[in-house]
């Protein structure tokens, strides 16, 4: 472990691990107001579920599919409405948004002016020097330090790291976090002669909850990609089986059901696509003397409105700290303490 020389914790920073829309709204705003913020992803690019994918001139998006306003609260709406790469979607009787450049276009933007760390997947944390410092190691063995740690990953991908890092310790951490659920999603992505199909009508049979077309979305390079989402007891199933199968079952599955032929098929498998139960609190917490906090999409009731309230209260929390002593108290035992706020 590298050696670790502070003369001020406060000067570190505030780590984040995940560059989500949760990790990205939350190092945005702390940015904002002149908070040093580093912000780590293990992929190499940013927005998590927010995800699109390029290929052959095409773009898929193939996580969310669109950003409805009632997700969004008020602040976020006015700063991503700023950004000015929002669109109603086309075709759709309520209103939502999609990105033309693909869905990645948001976090994209919003990156910008915070400090990311692609590639870097966190795999060990530990508690630095009398406690007031987080340490937390990258694959490549790399350490990064900081005075406060954010984990901004699904709920069972922060369970896992702070079993790694202390499998004795916040266990009470780990029990709340492992109240929060996830549905699976498989998700075929495709392509489809619109020369030989021009009136393209895309009807869901079971097993697939939604098949669309980008270029029908909005998408500006999308004409031709199929994005096709199966549902959760199809991709409970085969979840762990061939990629092979699945892609060939859903291949026969669209042209003897739908008389559609797709060609250049690619699985992707979100293990954690949706919260299916989540907790109403907006982030969670422990403490030894510097603070460690959990946000996403598990919380505030889940999904993206929840990620999003869950990252913008852990903003204020973290640009107006409480005047008076944090509410959790040492009781006597270990140093390290869940807090729970309300
Ligand atoms: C197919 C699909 C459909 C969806 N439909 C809807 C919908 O209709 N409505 C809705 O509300 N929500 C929907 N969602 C869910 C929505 O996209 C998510 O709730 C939201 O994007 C979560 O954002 P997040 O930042 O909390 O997490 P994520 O987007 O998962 O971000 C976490 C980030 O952490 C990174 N990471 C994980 N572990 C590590 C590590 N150890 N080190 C470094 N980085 C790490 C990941 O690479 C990722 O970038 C859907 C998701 C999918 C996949």
């Amino acid at each position: 472990m590298a050696n670790l020389k502070i003369t001020n914790p406060n000067d570190l920073g505030v780590l984040v691990v995940g560059a989500g829309i949760a990790g990205l709204t939350l190092a945005r705003n702390l940015v904002r107001h002149g908070m040093k913020v580093t912000v780590f992803d293990k992929s190499r690019g940013v927005g998590g579920r927010l995800a699109s994918r390029r290929g052959g001139g095409l773009t898929w998006d193939h996580g969310i599919v669109a950003l409805h306003p009632s997700d969004i609260p008020p602040e976020i709406y006015v700063d991503w409405k700023s950004l000015g790469i929002l669109e109603s979607r086309k075709d759709q009787a309520s209103m939502s948004w999609i990105c033309p450049e693909g869905m990645t276009q948001l976090p994209k933007a919003l990156e910008q002016g915070v400090d990311v760390v692609r590639d870097a997947k966190i795999d060990l944390i530990r508690i630095g020097p009398g406690g007031k410092v987080w340490m937390i190691r990258d694959d490549s063995g790399t350490w990064h330090y900081g005075n406060k740690l954010v984990l901004a990953v699904p709920a069972p991908q922060a369970e896992l790291l702070l079993e790694a890092s202390f499998p004795q310790q916040m266990v009470s951490l780990k029990e709340s976090l492992a109240q929060i659920k996830y549905r699976p999603t498989l998700t075929v992505l495709a392509t489809v002669s619109r020369k030989k199909y021009p009136e393209l009508s895309l009807k869901a049979v079971s097993p697939i909850e939604m098949i669309i077309e980008n270029g029908e979305k909005g998408i500006k390079m999308g004409t031709g990609a199929l994005t096709i989402h199966l549902n959760e007891a199809y991709s409970v199933k085969n979840f762990e089986l061939s990629e092979q199968k699945v892609l060939r079952e859903i291949k026969s599955l669209v042209a003897s059901k739908m008389g559609i032929e797709i060609s250049n098929l690619v699985l992707k498998k979100w293990r954690y696509s949706q919260v299916t139960h989540a907790l109403e609190d907006p982030f969670l917490s422990a403490k030894l003397t510097s603070p460690l906090f959990v946000i996403g999409d598990g919380f505030c009731g889940g999904g993206l409105k929840g990620s999003l309230m869950s990252a913008s209260s852990l903003a204020d929390r973290l640009i107006n700290p409480p005047a008076t002593k944090e509410p959790w108290r040492p009781n006597g035992k270990k140093a390290i303490h869940l807090y729970c706020p309300k």
